[in-house]
């Protein structure tokens, strides 16, 4: 299995997502945005699916968010931690306009 750390440009928010400073990174630091790329390992990439996923919750625990996202193609879910240098503070904001 290999890991995948790269930058790449979001396809929601368009902006270049830099490589995450530790964890292999696989969400937008800007809009939470990814790609449903992965199976049931988390970066296993091992679904072919491809579609949007977008952040539709979050809840705190031990201090670290975990943020809950859904395909917006296959309707999948997957909890994933944040990464280190995600723009955080922008969570609450990104939900309420996905939710809309
Ligand atoms: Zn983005
Ligand atoms: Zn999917």
């Amino acid at each position: 299995m290999k890991k995948i750390n790269e930058t790449f440009i979001c396809i929601h928010c368009g902006r270049e997502v830099p490589l995450a400073p530790k964890t292999c990174r696989n969400h937008c630091p800007f809009c939470f945005t990814s790609l449903h790329v992965d199976g049931e390992i988390p970066w296993d990439r091992a679904s072919t699916c491809g579609g949007k996923m977008v952040p539709i919750a979050y809840e705190i625990k031990n201090a670290d968010y975990k943020i809950l996202f859904r395909c917006e193609k296959c309707g999948k879910q997957h909890r994933n931690k944040r990464a280190e240098d995600d723009e955080i503070t922008l969570l609450p904001e990104v939900l309420k306009i996905s939710s809309k």
